[in-house]
């Protein structure tokens, strides 16, 4: 049965692949990009913000000596910033080390076990499954139950096939994204015949309210002072964000490392 939905799952893949700028790149830097932009974020949002993040910093040796503040200028719209510096972090680690081992991925700045496992195999064409919030929803309803932990990886470890990876990743991927959704179509499912229950429903964690949020705020402010270049507390009034979530924000944005304060006056770093 796995070997029957293994081939008919590629199958789908070579002819409904989603085009990306990524794929098919053969470039390491390019998929770490791609992964941490992914990271919480909608695909059809990072596409454009890839493509001009990557011609602004088209190697990893040029993203490692840009400023902090361009990086995050770059970034903005994507929200999470403290991956753009964790980003260029792993830029400066790799050019200084060189790329680690594929089994080694995590060693480099916000990079967790999906992303590694992601980069690793489509870029280094390791064997290894990557799990994301998309495939542990496909791989249970293939189960039938609700899989997580140590029993999610150990079916996403069986379900890999021999080689491919890279493409076997990405298929499911592409089938979470596309018709395995909360709601899934499974009339048009590829592996349909062996898919053992299409009820079972892995919620993603959930995400806070953005309105009135600290993650608000901080985009505000940054967005602010990547504009006026520095600003006092007072300065940021005009945002409208009460002054105790104000406070948080900054002291937050301060601790990722992304502002840094003279005298009264608040700054992005470089
Ligand atoms: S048959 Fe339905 S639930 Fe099963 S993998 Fe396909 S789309 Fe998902």
């Amino acid at each position: 049965m796995i070997e029957a939905r293994r081939g008919a799952l590629l199958a789908w893949y070579d002819r409904h692949r989603r085009s990306l700028p990524w794929r098919d790149a053969a470039d390491p830097y390019a998929v770490l990009v791609s992964e941490i932009m992914a990271q919480q974020t909608q695909i059809s949002r990072v596409v454009p913000h890839f493509e001009r993040f990557v011609e602004q910093f088209p190697t990893v040796e040029a993203l490692a000596a840009a400023s902090l503040r361009s990086v995050l200028a770059a970034w903005s719209g994507l929200g999470y910033n403290r991956r753009a510096r964790y980003l260029q972090e792993a830029a400066r680690h790799i050019v200084e080390h060189g790329w680690p081992d594929p089994g080694a991925l995590q060693t480099l700045p916000g990079v967790g076990p999906y992303t590694a496992a992601a980069v690793a195999s489509i870029a280094f064409d390791e064997p290894v499954a990557a799990v994301d919030t998309n495939a542990r929803r496909v791989l249970s309803r293939w189960a039938g139950e609700e899989l997580d932990g140590p029993a999610l990886q150990d079916v996403a470890a069986s379900e890999l096939p021999p080689s491919r990876a890279a493409d076997w990743n990405q298929a499911i991927m592409d089938l979470g994204a596309s018709l395995c959704r909360p709601r899934p179509e499974c009339g048009r499912c590829p592996v349909e015949p062996w898919c053992s229950d299409p009820s079972v429903y892995s919620p993603p964690g959930s995400q806070s309210a953005f309105d009135g949020s600290i993650r608000q705020a901080r985009g505000a402010v940054l967005r602010t002072l990547l504009d006026s270049g520095s600003a006092p507390v007072s300065g940021l009034s005009g945002l409208g964000i009460e002054p105790a979530r104000l406070q948080t924000a900054l002291e937050s944005l301060h601790a990722d490392g992304l502002i840094e304060q003279s005298g009264e006056a608040w700054a992005v770093r470089d």
